[in-house]
């Protein structure tokens, strides 16, 4: 406890201090993004975070701007201690030299030993999300009466399904914006010199800087959540609107992985709230509040251990053999090229943002690659670079698992593979887009619709044993022209939709 702290750039808030007043090293790397092209805004994001935790701390952080870690560390002459930090091989790193501490990490809802305890736990045949999540909620006796869950239910999903509203509008002010300072002013100098002087390279538009780099930020993101959105969050949070690329999300992952928010204060300010509405006679609506909580004690932390669980080769995982290289027009994120109006509208928010929500990745661009047989490992590593909460924990299962299924199986059930129809269900994209979601074969085929059957046949046998893709199977059977669709999508290939 007596030790310098160093703290990595996602782990700048409070908790992964043991006291207010302890010693800490920061070190701003410039290795890390000379190595591969990240968002510009990303590259902001972190940097900005960086700098601004070693303002606000003064003299009592030793900050190293330096080109590796092993500059800044072999300097360091005192008893240094870190967190367990987030990927595989910054762990390999910091196990591997003598003079550091390495404590358990921080920063999510359970511990390593505790979903250990649960993922072994008696009759346990498969680790299904849903069921790690009642524990966490259990053991955190979020949402609890007693026992039980508030309203007597786990999961209010079935209620968080619907499309998006017909007149493309939800009542739901802008979010709250932070304003960039003097400290924003000099890293968009610094990356703009390193871009210049061909150290780096990004993709993506830069700023204004739309994200929290301080705790004062991202507690007032949470707070402007809270107090406007979180009662709307539910009903439409798996819709897209192509005018509203908001819509009632928090916006807070960026900050809850910089490490600036604990996750458990997210989710008891949450539930706080609705706790505070019902002793007022006025309920937020449970199914937005469950649906919050879902994303945050559930997913999120599912994510984070199965990254560890799975070990280091699960990023290799290739169960559907998908080998596509990632094309150039969505690695530049040039939605200016693109026609399949989902598509380039889902693209330039992410050149513009650096972000979009949960279901535009999985079932616009993860559906996409999926369908085209782009290699898992090259798309996780799009994913990392392309958002501003992207890291390398977080898109393995995310990609690799969840929406490319090159697991087999071991997180999702089923391939996330769905044609046009799902996507004119849920957005207001197809009015205006030259394809036609019903049409399968022609000049005006949907991409997704033909993309998806193409995927089916190519991926028959291997998607055959299991029972939930039966009725899609069969499907492909009766399918008229699908040999014309198959040959049709086969020359497509991975040429810009
Ligand atoms: Fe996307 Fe197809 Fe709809 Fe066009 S028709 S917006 S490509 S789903």
């Amino acid at each position: 406890p007596g030790t310098r702290r160093w703290c990595f750039a996602d782990q700048l808030g409070p908790h992964f201090l043991d006291r207010p007043d302890q010693p800490v090293l920061l070190i701003e790397s410039r290795a890390v993004f000379a190595r591969r092209r990240f968002h510009r805004q990303k590259a902001h994001l972190v940097l900005s975070a960086l700098r601004h935790r070693a303002a606000e701390l003064g003299d009592q952080a030793e900050f190293a701007q330096v080109h590796t870690y092993a500059e800044a560390l072999d300097r360091v002459r005192e008893p240094l201690s870190v967190c367990a930090p987030t990927t595989w091989s910054s762990r390999d790193y910091v196990l591997r030299r003598p003079d550091l501490t390495v404590l358990a990490a921080r920063g999510f809802v359970a511990t390593q030993d505790e979903f250990t305890a649960w993922a072994e736990g008696r009759g346990r045949r498969r680790l299904l999300m849903e069921d790690f999540y009642r524990d966490n909620r259990r053991r955190h006796d979020v949402l609890m009466d007693g026992a039980e869950p508030v309203g007597g239910r786990w999961n209010l999903d079935h209620d968080n399904r619907e499309p998006p509203p017909s007149d493309g509008r939800l009542d739901v002010p802008e979010p709250w914006w932070p304003e960039e300072d003097e400290i924003d002013e000099r890293v968009r100098a610094d990356l703009g010199r390193w871009e210049a002087d061909g150290d780096v390279a990004f993709v993506g538009d830069d700023g204004p800087r739309l994200f929290p780099v301080t705790r004062e930020e991202a507690l007032r993101r949470l707070r402007d959540f809270l107090d406007t959105r979180l009662g709307a969050f539910g009903p439409h949070e798996d819709a897209m609107l192509a005018g509203d690329r908001w819509m009632t999300h928090s916006l807070l992952s960026p900050a809850v992985n910089l490490g600036l928010l604990d996750p458990l204060e997210e989710v008891h300010a949450a539930e706080q709230r609705y706790r505070d509405s019902v002793a007022e006679g006025d309920p937020l609506p449970l199914n937005s509040v469950e649906g919050f909580v879902r994303q945050v004690m559930g997913w999120r932390d599912y994510i984070w251990h199965t990254y560890w669980h799975f070990g280091r080769d699960f990023r290799h995982a290739n169960a559907l053999a998908a080998r596509e290289e990632v094309p150039d027009w969505l690695a530049d994120l040039d939605d200016g090229a693109v026609d399949a109006a989902c598509m380039s509208d889902v693209l330039g928010d992410l050149r513009r943002d650096g972000w979009v929500h949960h279901i535009p990745r999985l079932m616009v661009l993860g559906n996409y690659a999926l369908q085209r047989g782009i290699d898992p490992l090259a798309m996780t590593d799009w994913f990392h670079r392309s958002f501003v909460d992207g890291y390398d924990w977080v898109m393995v299962a995310n990609v690799v698992g969840m929406s490319q299924h090159a697991d087999g199986g071991l997180l999702a059930t089923k391939p996330y593979a769905a044609g046009g129809a799902y996507i004119d269900r849920m957005s207001d994209y197809c009015g205006g887009c030259r394809y036609d979601p019903r049409k399968r074969l022609g000049e005006d085929a949907c991409p997704f619709t033909a993309g998806y059957w193409a995927f089916l046949e190519r991926n028959r046998e291997r998607l055959a044993p299991n029972q939930r893709m039966r009725r899609a199977l069969q499907g492909l059977d009766r399918l008229k022209g699908l040999e014309e669709v198959v040959e049709q999508e086969r020359l497509r290939g991975t040429e810009v939709i």
